[in-house]
């Protein structure tokens, strides 16, 4: 399939028309998954490597079909963003963190960060800072705590219409992310230019910090980088106490893998919090 410049299909290939089908179908699912209520977030919480403390956590979308059987996000949302259904969805997901974090605030679990990840469709759609400006008021949320994941490719792509929108959140109070990060290739120049709050490292690049010192060469680059920029470096896909040794050892700040904890529900993340007293 060829992407246009806004992500979205607009051809087939022959060789794929096998595919077509099996795209339909899935499409047609997400539809009515969507209706009857089948999508839900789970959340992941970010740990500051230094003090073990929970800084915030990540909403991650979940679709759980009828059978019980899961349809992972790596497969649907491009699909999503294909049919420009994402442009809702994301919008609910945005919605439904910030009431989370206002219920958990409310429970005196305060000073939490909430990150969100938008897609690029959502991103670059004419109505999203409205939409953007109506979540924070309909939930009440301080957008302080509010944060934006979005993909390193995305922010590199029409400088001229990122730099402006990016500047027009982060003027609202919301921070931003570089999700991702590593995985592009933004030069210094480019990314220095972003106004933006954190870079976000890519979990295939903690997985290759293995046996401690050796290996993890980009992470420890990009965490050399951000910290240079004065950016908060976080690293995603931390699974063992080595990974999250040799990262503080290089001087990343924060942290979010299996060895804190999985995306929980809402239920699982509250006891969680609140059995870690943050
Ligand atoms: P991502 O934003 O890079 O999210 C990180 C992924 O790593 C998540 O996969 C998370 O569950 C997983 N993960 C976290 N810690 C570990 C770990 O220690 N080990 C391993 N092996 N994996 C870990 P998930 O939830 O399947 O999401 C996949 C991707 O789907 C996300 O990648 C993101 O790009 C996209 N996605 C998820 N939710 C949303 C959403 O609400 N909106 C949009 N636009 N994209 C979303
Ligand atoms: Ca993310
Ligand atoms: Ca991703
Ligand atoms: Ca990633």
């Amino acid at each position: 399939a060829k992407k246009s410049r806004r992500g979205s299909f607009v051809m087939f290939s022959s060789e794929m028309g096998s595919d077509i089908r099996e795209r339909v179908r899935l499409l047609q699912s997400l539809r009515s998954a969507v209706e009857s209520e089948r999508l839900f977030i789970v959340y992941q919480p970010q740990i500051n490597l230094n003090s073990g403390k929970v800084v915030g956590m990540e909403a991650l979308i979940r679709w759980r079909n009828e059978d019980g059987t899961f349809v992972p996000p790596d497969r649907f949302i491009p699909l999503a963003e294909a049919s420009g259904m994402i442009v809702a969805i994301g919008d609910w997901v945005l919605r439904m963190a910030c009431h989370e974090l206002v219920r958990l605030q409310a429970l005196g679990l305060a000073d939490l960060r909430m990150s969100v990840n938008v897609s690029q469709i959502q991103f670059r759609h004419p109505e999203f800072l409205d939409k953007l400006n109506a979540a924070l008021l309909d939930t009440g949320i301080s957008p302080r705590c509010l944060e934006l994941e979005i993909t390193e490719s995305v922010a590199m792509e029409d400088a001229d219409f990122m730099l402006e929108t990016l500047h027009l959140v982060r003027e609202l109070g919301i921070s931003i992310a570089i999700d991702d990060f590593g995985t592009g290739y933004s030069s210094l120049s480019q990314l220095r230019q972003l106004p933006i709050d954190r870079l976000k490292i890519d979990r295939a690049f903690v997985s290759e910090i293995q046996d401690g010192a050796s290996g993890g060469h980009i992470a420890s680059m990009v965490i050399e980088l951000g910290r240079n920029l004065n950016l908060t470096v976080i690293a995603e896909g931390i699974e063992d106490e080595k990974q999250a040794q040799r990262l503080r050892e290089l001087g990343c700040h924060e942290g979010q893998g299996y060895l804190y904890a999985r995306p929980m529900t809402p239920p699982l993340l509250k006891e969680w919090l609140q059995a870690r007293d943050h």
